[in-house]
């Protein structure tokens, strides 16, 4: 099957806004396993609309269309779609109550301009909107199925996962194949590395695609199986999943949708050990990250962010003398402040960060990026030094990201 992806709106054809929705669209519907057949983006103009929605239909099997669904005279989506097709418009009573009722709850001013919101064509089946006024709807034309959601990035990936995936395959199970993914997250490699090592694997089986997603700091490799054969499309997956985890093992650290805080929560949990955080240039962010995680609390003792040098000597006992001596950012102050929280914490381990995230006060010794993250269980104390190339906020996330990973190489046994 393939589908036609058509977005609508002037903000989108002026510049002012990039088309995210699209690319959104196309990864829902590769995991599906359905071909694009194209992208294309036009004004909030009728005839616009009627030619991009004919030329889509051509050459596609559904067509998804975003954009131009709300209240005002810019948005003439619906209105197009159903002159396009030669179809009346009707007033969906129920949709229109459900929209009065959200204007009386937050005590908005009603305008009639908003009963436009709950006109849909003739024989239009809606799309319920869980997060916003907007409803979408689907069409069957023949063979083919027009389906349109509205614009915002946020409700459209609310609302096509529920509301048309299951159309689509329904509509097109005569060829439909299964489809199963497998998300591999996987940290402290690069893009092209990851790349090349499982290029190198060859993985040449039957209806399995593999997909490299960045998602600073980690990357994502989605395995894709697309089957008729309920048996080879699990058993080519495994295979696949195998084979990469042979050769990608040390770097994987969790699979769908579990994230790194879940991973470390989850061994701290079962080996009952506490954990407390001296945190300086991630700025609260590990702490942030871990009390994500229900029931953090079994583990989670305290976390200080001691930014200044007179706070680190004050919360967290690192000498004077370290800091005067080795500097702020240092191996030496790093580890004091991992050890300083531990003991103040009484807890099993302590984890800290200290760097440089720029833009200022970089030295040729010690340029914007050089960060330490230091781990101590009271014996083993560890150090690494990092220097990273990126800006400020990226800085902070990559840290947090190493600072989680230290903590699961040293929970799982490995060398940090
Ligand atoms: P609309 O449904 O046309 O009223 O769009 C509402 C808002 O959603 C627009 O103002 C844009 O900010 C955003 N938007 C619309 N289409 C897209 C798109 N294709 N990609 C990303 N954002 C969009
Ligand atoms: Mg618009």
């Amino acid at each position: 099957m393939k589908v036609g992806i058509l977005t609508i709106g002037n903000e989108l054809t002026s510049g002012m806004t990039q088309d995210t929705n699209s690319s959104f669209i196309a990864r829902e519907m590769k995991t599906e396993g359905w071909g694009i057949a194209a992208m294309m983006s036009v004004g909030d103009s009728e005839s616009s609309i009627a030619k991009g929605l004919d030329y889509m239909l051509e050459i596609s099997d559904a067509v998804v269309v975003t954009g131009g669904l709300g209240p005002t005279s810019d948005d003439i989506t619906t209105a197009s779609i159903a002159k396009a097709f030669g179809l009346n418009l009707y007033t969906d009573k129920v949709v229109l109550e459900r929209i009065k009722e959200r204007f009386e709850k937050r005590h908005l001013k009603w305008t009639d301009n908003n009963i436009k919101q709950a006109k849909f064509p003739e024989g239009a089946e809606i799309i319920e909107n869980p997060v916003g006024s907007a409803c979408g709807f689907f069409l069957e034309r023949g063979e083919k199925i027009v389906a349109v959601f509205p614009g915002v990035p946020g409700e459209i990936k609310r609302m096509l996962p529920e509301g048309l995936l299951p159309v689509l395959k329904w509509k097109f199970k005569g060829s439909e194949k299964g489809t199963t993914r497998k998300t591999i997250k996987l940290f402290g490699l690069t893009e092209s590395t990851i790349d090349e090592a499982v290029a190198q694997l060859d993985i040449d089986l039957p209806g399995i695609s593999i997909g490299f997603y960045p998602r600073f700091p980690e990357i994502h490799v989605v395995i894709t199986s697309v089957n008729k054969d309920r048996y080879a499309l699990k058993e080519n997956l495994e295979i696949a999943e195998m084979r990469i985890n042979e050769r990608l093992e040390k770097n994987i650290f969790a699979r769908d949708h579990e994230t790194m805080e879940d991973v470390v929560a989850g061994y701290l949990k079962d080996k009952k050990l506490t954990l407390s955080i001296a945190e300086s240039c991630t700025g609260g962010l590990i702490a942030d990250r871990l009390t994500n995680v229900p029931g953090s609390s079994d583990f989670f003792e305290r976390g200080i962010v001691a930014y200044s040098n007179p706070s680190k000597i004050a919360l967290l006992d690192v000498p004077h003398s370290t800091i005067a001596q080795k500097g702020t950012v240092s191996e030496e102050t790093a580890i004091a402040m991992a050890e300083g929280i531990r003991k103040i914490s009484e807890t099993d381990i302590g984890l800290s960060t200290t760097g440089i995230t720029g833009p200022a006060g970089g030295t040729p010794q010690k340029p914007v990026g050089t960060v330490y993250i230091a781990l101590t269980d009271g014996q083993m104390k560890a150090c690494r030094k990092f220097i990273f190339g990126w800006n400020r906020r990226r800085i902070k996330e990559i840290s947090t990201q190493w600072a989680l990973e230290m903590l699961r190489r040293y929970l799982i046994g490995r060398d940090i």
